[in-house]
């Protein structure tokens, strides 16, 4: 017999129907009410097994974490809680396991203890509702870019450029380690290494997404990328996903427009098709704020904050306006900031982003027309001589979840830039190849996927929005 979803048992109506069901014991009350969940959806399907007539030796074996398979009548529920239920006919272990050893047990784990065992927490409530709605995240990306006729490139992994100059990347080599090739000089002989030069693991596709959009238009990458910068936060990771369009003929002001809608499309997809889940989530959340003194606690529910983003135009400010907000702020005044913002031109650390988004606006912002000396070589430069055409968009709770700009279309200002910043010009010759041959304004932007599904679900941990996390001195599974 084929096995039927438990999320689909539960919308069917019950008419006597035989089916069987395949999942892992939850929890198995009184010798009789087995809680199965098979991920298909946070709520359990209950099986009433007729223990009078089960083997001993089958009912001993079903415990938490087993997987078994079920057959029997769906019939109303006579139980709260749930409207259709299972009366086993038959029951079959499929996989034991030993309630002793069992790390999972049916009560409430700290998420730093399900980090620790992150090969298992796909199984409990919590972490099967991110990882659903994660899902369903992504493929919300892939709709919205496909929908407005965007093309999906797949830039390399594998890159010979350090794309922000940052040189926080992961070298790639097939070097015996114990035993690297030098030159006469002493360094390393990266001739002799698997590419023949020094290259490493990607911090981004942006400047591979140039050259596609410079033939196909409007183009967008979703995959991983990876920094070796040594952040020991909340909202880092040393890898993880980035979804990064890249347009033709926009400006930007396109640019952001195409932000916003994007992010409404997302929150809306979400809650048009994982409302349970977010739900779920939203309630997990308000528990959790219980614990902190009123004034810390959100003034919006999960639920609540997400129909305010799209219901709401995000705040659009220059940086000049926002350092003006932060330096008259009573904030700034009494000295409540780590960093205090004395003067025009110092970077925006994420007490002043959340700031603004969380105190001053009370709703995402996206913040324009940075200082070219606290941004990347390819920003296209303003008329000021002092700004370039960037944006960022700032979220509640998350801080930066979207860095872009308006490219530099001009080969001379372009090249101009990069000697000043000591930016190779001829390692990148087939970047600037674009500027040369056919050039025109464009502009995209990079959304770290994994800030976005932490918005979404209303954790508060990047390490729990991602299956097996990867920060400093941590790689496991
Ligand atoms: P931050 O200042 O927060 O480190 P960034 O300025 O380095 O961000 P960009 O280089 O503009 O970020 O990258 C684009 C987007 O990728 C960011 O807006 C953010 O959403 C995401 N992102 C950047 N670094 C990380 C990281 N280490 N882990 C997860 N997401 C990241
Ligand atoms: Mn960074």
């Amino acid at each position: 017999m084929t096995r039927v979803r438990i999320k689909d048992i539960l919308k069917t109506t019950p008419t006597n129907q035989t089916i069987t069901v395949k999942g892992w014991v939850r929890t198995f009350r009184n010798n009789s009410f087995i809680a199965l969940n098979d991920g298909s959806t946070n709520n359990n399907l209950q099986i009433v097994v007729d223990f009078t007539n089960t083997p001993e030796e089958i009912l001993k074996r079903i415990t938490t974490g087993a997987a078994i398979s079920a057959t029997g009548t769906l019939i109303a529920s006579q139980g709260k809680g749930q409207t259709v239920e299972v009366k086993a006919t038959s029951v079959e272990i499929i996989g034991d396991s030993d309630a002793e050893k069992y790390p999972l047990q049916p009560k409430k784990h700290s998420l730093e203890f399900l980090r620790e065992i992150a090969h298992l927490r796909f199984r409990t409530n919590t972490f099967g509702a991110v990882f659903r709605v994660r899902n369903s995240l992504a493929f919300a990306v892939h709709k919205f870019f496909n929908e407005k006729g965007f093309l999906y490139i797949h830039t390399p992994i594998i890159s010979a450029s350090d794309a922000e100059g940052a040189g926080e990347t992961f070298h790639v080599t097939n070097f015996d380690l114990s035993n690297i090739p030098k030159d006469e000089a002493g360094a390393v002989d990266h001739k002799q290494d698997f590419f023949g030069k020094s290259v490493n693991l990607t911090v981004s596709g942006q400047l591979e997404g140039e050259l596609a959009a410079m033939a196909f238009s409007d183009i967008y990458t979703f995959g991983p990328t990876f920094r070796a910068e040594n952040s020991n936060t909340t909202r880092h990771l040393a890898e993880f996903w980035m979804i990064e369009p890249e347009m033709a003929f926009y400006e930007l002001k396109d640019n952001m427009d195409l932000a916003e809608e994007m992010l409404q499309y997302i929150i809306k997809h979400a809650l048009e098709n994982n409302l349970e889940d977010i739900e779920f989530l939203s309630q997990r959340l308000e528990e959790e704020e219980k614990q902190k003194p009123q004034n810390e606690r959100s003034e919006l529910s999960l639920l609540d904050k997400l129909k305010f983003c799209i219901d709401n135009k995000f705040e659009r400010v220059t940086y000049t306006q926002a350092i003006e907000i932060l330096r008259e702020s009573n904030h700034n005044k009494k000295k409540k900031f780590t960093y205090l913002v004395d003067k025009w031109g110092v970077d925006l650390q994420s007490e002043h982003e959340r700031y603004l988004v969380e105190k001053h606006f009370k709703k995402p912002v996206i913040l324009t027309d940075y200082p070219k000396e606290i941004k990347s070589f390819y920003m296209r430069q303003n008329d000021d001589g002092k700004t370039v055409a960037a944006m960022d968009i700032l979220f509640p709770g998350i801080g930066e979840i979207v860095g872009g700009s308006q490219r530099e279309e001009r080969l001379d200002k372009l090249e101009t830039r990069m000697s000043e910043m000591g930016i190779p010009v001829e390692e990148l010759s087939w970047y600037l190849d674009t500027r040369r041959f056919g050039t025109c304004p464009h502009a995209g932007f990079g959304l770290g996927f994994e800030r976005l599904v932490l918005f979404i679900t209303g954790m508060t941990n990047i390490r729990d929005v991602i299956p097996f996390p990867r920060t400093p001195k941590n790689c496991e599974f």
